[in-house]
């Protein structure tokens, strides 16, 4: 391919890469702006004088390619789904990024660390996590981001906020505690490898589930309080951020509740849950009807309940999520939102991208490189204490092949690049 073709062929995959994710964002009422076009009338007039890969603006956001003005905040969606594994979409997970420097993850749902690092964010700026609850489609990708963060440039221990429970182990504490046991082959298996840093345990602050806007995070004109939610058990909570005259409240998995409507009320961005409707969960999920109806209605947020919600707190933008969004669903969702609210309104998939400021809520698509690599660590590595090197046994390490003589020449160029004298065990 001559170059000009490929960089037509690459325009031309990324626009429809585009145009789909547009399409499956069914953002509704929105304040977001519309695809924006070359200067139709120049076009026209010089077809051959126009190039098709002309820089120009384009309604998609490319992964950590932007800086944030001072006074603005970017939500990207890492994960707007459920429990059950797909694709297209993972288990609740959000990244927060404000003007100031600051990253939060709102949620680590199963599948999401996936989304995570098609940011490409050094990750020593993935620190801190704020988990809603301890179901799996809100933590169940902790442990990668615990352990692929840490192989990757994390050179610091994961800090995450989590509730407790009615009783200690049904706790975030417990529950972090027993993840990290339950990680010990994991992490003694590269001990003396790697920079140990980010290996270390969890940084964990336990807070009171029973908190009524309660500040559990307070760093760097940055305050994040909590409220509870209602949920399957005694535990579950939802956040609130304040920074720089902005408000973004994220809620987890609920049943509507009188604390998210008194203190999400006038949010610059609310996150809500809004399940599948219950004949989808009937017809699609094979859920029983009684199942459907207790699942869908009362341990979670029916799309009604959630409009009447959004009707009483009035955010500049409600956002949407905890169902799978299809041609086939995103419609009768829409509908029953619409039976009670009419306001901005983001039906969410995932890698869907809003910047708020005062002025303004732009919605767009991320574009994703499913190549991705790790993004180079924002500080120098620590070389790993190979002493600590836990040995095979005997007959484990007797087992070896020997291979010595086709990997020498490996040692031997490495060795005579960076001025080293390693050698093969
Ligand atoms: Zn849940
Ligand atoms: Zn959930």
């Amino acid at each position: 391919m001559t170059s000009a073709i490929k960089k037509i062929f690459i325009f031309m995959s990324l626009s429809i890469v585009v145009t789909v994710a547009y399409q499956w964002g069914n953002t509704d009422g929105q304040a977001g702006r519309g695809l924006q076009v070359i200067d139709a009338a120049v076009a026209a007039d010089n077809p051959s004088q126009i190039s098709p890969v002309k820089a120009r603006a384009r309604d998609f956001y490319a992964p950590n390619s932007e800086d944030l003005a001072p006074d603005e905040m970017r939500l990207i969606a890492c994960g707007t789904g459920m429990p059950t594994a797909r694709p297209k979409q993972a288990a609740s997970c959000w990244l927060l990024e404000l003007g100031n420097g600051d990253k939060f993850l709102f949620d680590i749902g199963t599948g999401s660390a996936e989304r995570i690092a098609a940011m490409q964010i050094p990750y020593n700026f993935l620190d801190k996590v704020f988990l809603s609850h301890l179901h799996t489609d809100h933590f169940g990708d902790l442990d990668a981001l615990f352990i692929g963060g840490a192989l990757s440039g994390r050179q610091k221990p994961l800090r995450v906020w989590g509730p407790t429970g009615a009783t200690p182990e049904r706790g975030t504490k417990y529950a972090l505690e027993h993840l990290f046991k339950a990680l010990t082959w994991d992490r003694d298996g590269r001990a003396g490898l790697t920079d140990p840093r980010g290996y270390q345990m969890f940084d964990i602050t336990e807070f009171d589930y029973k908190g009524v806007n309660q500040v559990i995070y307070q760093e760097n004109g940055v305050t994040i309080r909590s409220i509870p939610a209602i949920h399957s058990l005694d535990g579950p909570v939802s956040f609130i951020v304040e920074w720089n005259g902005l408000k973004f409240v994220f809620g987890g998995d609920t049943y509507p509740n009188k604390w998210f409507a008194k203190y999400a009320t006038g949010a610059d961005l609310a996150i809500h849950e809004c399940f599948i409707t219950v004949p989808d969960m009937i017809d699609k999920f094979q859920f029983t009807p009684q199942s459907a109806l207790a699942v869908g209605t009362q341990i979670h947020t029916a799309p009604e309940a959630f409009g009447k919600m959004m009707s009483i707190i009035k955010p500049r933008m409600a956002v949407a999520y905890h169902f799978f969004n299809d041609f086939d669903t995103s419609s009768s969702i829409n509908d029953r939102i619409r039976s009670t609210y009419d306001g901005p309104l983001s039906l969410s998939i995932d890698y869907m991208v809003w910047n708020i400021t005062k002025d303004d809520i732009r919605v767009r698509m991320m574009i994703v490189d499913d190549a991705v690599w790790p993004p180079p660590a924002s500080g120098k590595p620590q070389l790993p204490d190979t002493s600590i090197r836990i040995p095979y046994s005997d007959m484990i390490a007797n087992g070896r092949y020997d291979m010595s003589d086709v990997i020498q020449p490996t040692y031997d160029a490495i060795n005579k690049e960076y001025g080293l004298n390693e050698q093969q065990e």
